[in-house]
C-alpha cells in the first residue's frame, strides 16, 4: 500500500519587541522551517499564528494584547510567546481561546506547541531532520546546534520521491538572509550549524546565484560562497562553530568545498544521498549527478582532506533491482569505504512514479538485501572507528550525566564525523563537573565498536 501524500502546515508570525525577541522569533522560524513548515504572510493562509510579545512597557503590553486579539479574530489558532508570556494568567483571562502561552526564550516549548496545534508531516521520504521514532517526531533541537534551511523544493524528479510535487520547484533563500540567520544563531549559542535543503549543491540555481551585499562584501547564492562565509563565523567567545553540509549531490563544484574542510573552515563531513551505485538502478531512479567517477572523486577528496567523513543513504529493493545490481552496490561500498551509511527498504509513496515500475522486489528479498547491506556497512564502520583509537579528536558535548555512586560523571558527545541523531556518539568517562552541552573538547579515543567511540577528555591537542 502506498504512503499517504501529506501537505506542509503553514505558520503565521507576528513579532513584536526588542532585538532579543527577534532572535527568538528567528530561532523558532529556523526550527519550524527545518521541520517542513512553510510560512504564511497573512492570517488567512496560516494553520496556526504565533504572536511573539513584548512586555517591557505598559504601551508595549497593550500593543501585544491588541496583536493577540487581532490574531484570534482573524485566525483563531493562536500561540503566544515572548516576554508577556510570563504573564500567562492575565493573557488566558482575557483570551481563554489561546492554544498555549510560553515565556521569553522558551523556544523549545513554542515549537512543541506548534507541533501539537498543526502537526508536521513526517515520513522517511520527507524529513530533513532526523526524528525519534516514538514520539511523532516532536524532538527538540538543543540550543547548541541548529538546522539552517537554505532552500525549499527541488528541480529533480527522482522516481521514488514526491517532494517536487509537494514542495514545488527549487526556491532558494537570499544568501544575505541565510547568513544573517546563521550569524544570529551563532551569537545566541549555536555551536554547530547543520545546513539542510532538498539539494544543497543546487543552492541558488533558481535565482541565478544572485549576489547580495553582506558586511560590505558581495556574496553569491552559491554553495561555495555560503560554505566560505559560514566557515568565517565566530561565536562571541571566539570559538569557530562547526558547519556541516547535508544533502549534497556530487556535482563538480562540490570539489571546491573540500579545501575549506582541509583548512578547518568547514566540518570535514559530507552527507551525500547516493541511494544506489548500480548504473541501471540509478537510471531507473532518475537520480541527479549520477556519474561514474564518484569513486575517483572520493579518493581525491580524501587526498585533500584525509579526515573527511562521508555519510550516505541507500535504498534496497527498488523495482527492477536484480541480484547483480545489488552485488554491484555491495562491491561499490567495499571500494567507497563510506564512514556512515543508512539503508532503507524500498516502499511506494503515493504519487511517486516508481510505484508503476515493473520488477517489484519481493518483501523477503528486500529483507535479505537489507540485512546484507547492514552487515557490510557495519563491518566498514567498525574498521574505520577502530582506526581512530589512540587519536585525539575534537568532540562537541551533547549531554552531561549525573555523578554515579563513585562521583564519576559521564558525558555524550559527537566527533566531527557524527551528525546529531543519525550518526554515532562519543561516550566520555570522568568528565569535569563544569562541562556543559555545546562545549568542544579534545578527547583521547580509547575504544570503539561498530557505531560509537569511547574516550576521555584530554588537554592535548594533536587532533
Ligand atoms: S533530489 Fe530527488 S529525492 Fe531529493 S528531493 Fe529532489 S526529487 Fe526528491
Amino acid at each position: 500500500m502506498a504512503l499517504e501524500l501529506p501537505v506542509a502546515p503553514k505558520v503565521g508570525m507576528v513579532s513584536l519587541g526588542c532585538p532579543k525577541a527577534l532572535v527568538d522569533s528567528e530561532r523558532i522560524l529556523t526550527r519550524l522551517r527545518a521541520d517542513g513548515y512553510t510560512m504564511s504572510p497573512d492570517y488567512e493562509g496560516a494553520d496556526v499564528v504565533l504572536v511573539n510579545t513584548c512586555g517591557f512597557l505598559d504601551s508595549a503590553k497593550e500593543e501585544s494584547l491588541a496583536a493577540i486579539g487581532e490574531a484570534i479574530a482573524e485566525n483563531g489558532q493562536v500561540i503566544v510567546t515572548g516576554c508577556m508570556g510570563n504573564e500567562a494568567e492575565a493573557i488566558r483571562a482575557r483570551f481563554p481561546e489561546v492554544l498555549a502561552v510560553t515565556g521569553a526564550h522558551q523556544y523549545e516549548a513554542v515549537v512543541e506547541a506548534v507541533h501539537q496545534a498543526a502537526p508536521p508531516e513526517l515520513g522517511p521520504y520527507l524529513d530533513l531532520i532526523p526524528q525519534a521514532a516514538d514520539d511523532r517526531g516532536v524532538k527538540l533541537t538543543p540550543r547548541h546546534y541548529s538546522y539552517l534551511k537554505i532552500s525549499e523544493g527541488c528541480n529533480h524528479s527522482c522516481a521514488f520521491c514526491i517532494i517536487p510535487q509537494l514542495r514545488g520547484k527549487l526556491a532558494s533563500r537570499r544568501i544575505d538572509a541565510v547568513l544573517r540567520e546563521a550569524e544570529k544563531l551563532v551569537a545566541s549559542g549555536t555551536r554547530e550549524l547543520l545546513v539542510i535543503s532538498q539539494d544543497t549543491s543546487a543552492y541558488g540555481v533558481d535565482i541565478g546565484h544572485e549576489p547580495r551585499q553582506f558586511h560590505g562584501r558581495e556574496v553569491r547564492a552559491h554553495m561555495t560562497d555560503l560554505a566560505r562565509e559560514l566557515g568565517g563565523l565566530r561565536a562571541p567567545d571566539g570559538v569557530r562553530p562547526w558547519v556541516r553540509l547535508h544533502y549534497v549531490y556530487p556535482y563538480p563544484h562540490v570539489d571546491a568545498v573540500i579545501p575549506l574542510m582541509a583548512d578547518g573552515l568547514l566540518t570535514p563531513y559530507l552527507d551525500i544521498p547516493f541511494q544506489h551505485a548500480s548504473p541501471g538502478v540509478l537510471r531507473a531512479m532518475k537520480r541527479p549527478a549520477n556519474e561514474a567517477k564518484v569513486l575517483d572523486r572520493l579518493r581525491k577528496w580524501r587526498e585533500i582532506c584525509p579526515d573527511i567523513a562521508v555519510r550516505s543513504s541507500f535504498v534496497v529493493g527498488f523495482p527492477g533491482e536484480t541480484e547483480a545490481d545489488f552485488q554491484y552496490l555491495l562491491d561499490w561500498l567495499d571500494e567507497a569505504q563510506l564512514d556512515r551509511v543508512g539503508a532503507f527498504r524500498f516502499e511506494p509513496v503515493e504519487g511517486a512514479t516508481a510505484n508503476h515500475l515493473p520488477g517489484a522486489v519481493p518483501e523477503e528479498v528486500k529483507e535479505e538485501r537489507y540485512a546484507r547491506i547492514m552487515e557490510k556497512t557495519e563491518a566498514i564502520s567498525a574498521a574505520k572507528l577502530a582506526a581512530k583509537v589512540g587519536r585525539v579528536l575534537p568532540v562537541i558535548i551533547d549531554d552531561v550525566g549525573e555523578p554515579d555512586e563513585d562521583g564519576d560523571i559521564g558525558a555524550t558527545g559527537r566527533s566531527q564525523a557524527d551528525a546529531p541523531e543519525i550518526d554515532g556518539a562519543v561516550y566520555l568517562r570522568q568528565v569535569d563537573p563544569g562541562l556543559v552541552s555545546g562545549s568542544i573538547v579534545n578527547v583521547l579515543i580509547e575504544d570503539a565498536d561498530a557505531h560509537d567511540l569511547y574516550g576521555v577528555v584530554t588537554p592535548a591537542n594533536n587532533a
